[in-house]
C-alpha cells in the first residue's frame, strides 16, 4: 500500500496508487515538465506551456453532502470557485442533491459519490484514487436526538468515520494539505459543572459509560471523535493538518437539497431546525391558543449555519486548531416572539401561540459566557443575529413545503 512518507515520482507503486491529478499537483517540478494521464493510462510528460494557464481552485472533497451544515459548507465552496466532490449514501440522494443545484451555474462544479457508511473502513478509499483533492470537509456523523443502539448508529459512524477517513487520506492522497472537521461545542461544553467563560481550551467530560444513555450520546460521540481526529495527528505525522469547526446550536435555511416537492417531508428537517418546525406547524399551541412552549435548556447558545459554512472555508486556510462558533444566546420563546412579529399574518391565526403573560426562560446574568474571538479574528466571521437566522429558517421551511426553491 502506498504511503505519504516514501512518496516520490520514481515509485511506480505509489504512481499506480495515487490518481496522477495529485501528482500534476503535489510535486515540486524544477523543470517545466508535468505528468498527465488518467488512471489506468500510460502517463505522458508534456511541457507546462502547453497547458491553459487559467489557474483552478483547489479541489474539495466534502463528506455528508445531503445534510443541513454540509448544504451551505458547499454553497460557500462553490461560490468560491472550488470544485466538489460530495459524498451521499445513495444514488437517489446524489441525484436528488444535483437536481437542487440545477438552476445554479455553480452545479457543473459538482460532483457526487456514494459512500452508504462512513464506519466502514476503506470507505473513502475509491474516491480518494479517483480524484486529486487539495482540501476534506468531513461533516458527515449522525446527529438525533436519540439512537436505538448507541455505538453502532452514532459512536461507531462518528469516530471510526473520521479516523477511517484521515487513515485514507494519509495512506492515498498526498495532495491534501488541511482536513477541517465539523465537531461540535458538545466536545467544549461540560455540564453540569460549567465554566465561567467556555472557549477553545475546553474539553466536556463525558465519559464512554455516560455514552450509552441516550441524552449523552450524541455529545460523546462529537467528543471521542474530535479527539480521535488529533490524536491521529499526534500519532501518524500526516503531511495535511486539521482544524475542527466547534459550532454551537445551528439554525438557519433547511438544506438545498430537500428542495424537491414530491420528496420533502418533515421528518427530512435536521434536528436543530426541529424546534422551529415545531412552532410553525402549530405544536407550540394549546387548542385554546395559550402557549405550550418547551423548556429551552440545556443549551441556550445559537449560531447560523451560513456563518458555520463560512467558517469551514476560512478553516481551509486558517491556522490548524479548534474553532469555537457561537452567535449568541436564544430561548426558545424568543424564537417564538420574532416568528410572531415576522410571520403571524402568513402563517394565520391558529397557528402560533399566544405569547402574553409568557415568561423567557433565559437568564443571561446566571448563565456562562463564550469567548469566539479566535473565530473572530483568524477566520474572520462576522456573526448573524437570531432574528435573521429564525426568519431565513422560516422562509426556507415555507419555500419547500409549497415546492419552490429558494435562492
Ligand atoms: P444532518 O443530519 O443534516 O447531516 C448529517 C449528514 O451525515 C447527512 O448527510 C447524513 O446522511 C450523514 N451521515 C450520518 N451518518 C452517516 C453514516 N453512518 N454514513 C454516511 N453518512 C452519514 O446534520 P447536520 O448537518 O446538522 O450535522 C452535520 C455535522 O454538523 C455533524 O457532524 C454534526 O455533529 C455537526 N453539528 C451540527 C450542529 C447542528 O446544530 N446542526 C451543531 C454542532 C455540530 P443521511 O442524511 O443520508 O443519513
Amino acid at each position: 500500500m502506498a504511503s505519504c512518507e516514501s512518496w516520490t515520482l520514481e515509485s511506480s507503486e505509489l504512481q499506480a496508487e495515487i490518481h496522477p491529478g495529485c501528482l500534476l499537483s503535489s510535486i515540486p517540478f524544477q523543470d517545466e515538465d508535468i505528468v498527465k494521464g488518467e488512471k489506468g493510462s500510460k502517463m505522458t510528460l508534456i511541457k507546462a506551456s502547453q497547458q491553459p494557464q487559467t489557474p483552478k481552485k483547489e479541489k474539495v472533497l466534502l463528506t455528508g453532502g445531503t445534510g443541513f451544515v454540509a448544504s451551505h459548507v458547499l454553497d460557500s465552496l462553490t461560490t468560491n470557485g472550488h470544485p466538489v466532490v460530495v459524498t451521499v449514501r445513495s444514488e437517489e440522494k446524489g441525484n436528488r442533491l444535483l437536481q437542487s443545484l440545477s438552476h445554479f451555474s455553480a452545479s457543473n462544479q459538482v460532483q457526487y459519490a456514494i459512500v452508504p457508511d462512513i464506519s466502514t473502513k476503506n470507505a473513502f478509499d475509491p474516491i480518494l484514487h479517483d480524484h486529486c483533492f487539495t482540501y476534506v470537509i468531513h461533516t458527515a456523523s449522525p446527529y438525533q436526538l436519540s439512537f436505538a443502539d448507541p455505538v453502532n448508529d452514532c459512536l461507531n459512524p462518528a469516530i471510526k468515520g473520521t479516523t477511517y477517513l484521515l487513515d485514507s487520506i494519509h495512506r492515498l492522497c498526498p495532495s491534501v494539505t488541511r482536513v477541517v472537521i465539523t465537531s461540535s461545542s458538545a466536545a467544549i461544553l461540560n455540564p453540569p459543572n460549567h465554566r465561567d467563560v467556555y472557549d477553545e481550551s475546553s474539553w466536556s467530560d463525558v465519559s464512554w459509560e455516560q455514552a450509552m444513555q441516550p441524552e449523552h450520546t450524541y455529545r460523546a460521540s462529537k467528543k471521542f471523535a474530535e479527539q480521535a481526529a488529533w490524536s491521529f495527528l499526534e500519532e501518524h505525522n500526516p503531511r495535511f493538518t486539521i482544524a475542527t469547526i466547534n459550532n454551537t446550536y445551528t439554525f438557519g435555511p433547511l438544506s438545498r437539497s430537500l428542495a424537491n416537492s414530491a420528496k420533502f417531508s418533515s421528518a427530512e428537517v435536521n434536528t436543530s431546525n426541529r424546534r422551529i418546525w415545531d412552532l410553525i406547524h402549530g405544536k407550540w399551541r394549546n387548542p385554546d391558543g395559550s402557549a405550550c412552549i418547551p423548556s429551552t435548556a440545556p443549551v441556550f447558545t445559537f449560531v447560523d449555519v451560513r456563518d458555520v459554512a463560512d467558517a469551514h472555508l476560512a478553516a481551509l486556510t486558517a491556522p490548524g486548531q479548534r474553532y469555537y462558533i457561537v452567535g449568541g444566546f436564544f430561548s426558545n420563546y424568543q424564537i417564538a416572539r420574532i416568528v410572531d412579529e415576522e410571520f403571524k399574518g402568513v402563517l394565520g391565526d391558529d397557528v402560533l401561540p399566544d405569547l402574553k403573560g409568557q415568561e423567557d426562560d433565559f437568564e443571561e446574568e446566571k448563565h456562562w459566557k463564550f469567548d469566539v474571538s479566535r473565530s473572530e479574528k483568524e477566520l474572520g466571521i462576522r456573526y448573524r443575529g437570531l432574528r435573521e437566522s429564525v426568519r431565513d429558517a422560516v422562509v426556507s421551511m415555507l419555500e419547500f413545503e409549497k415546492g419552490t426553491t429558494f435562492n
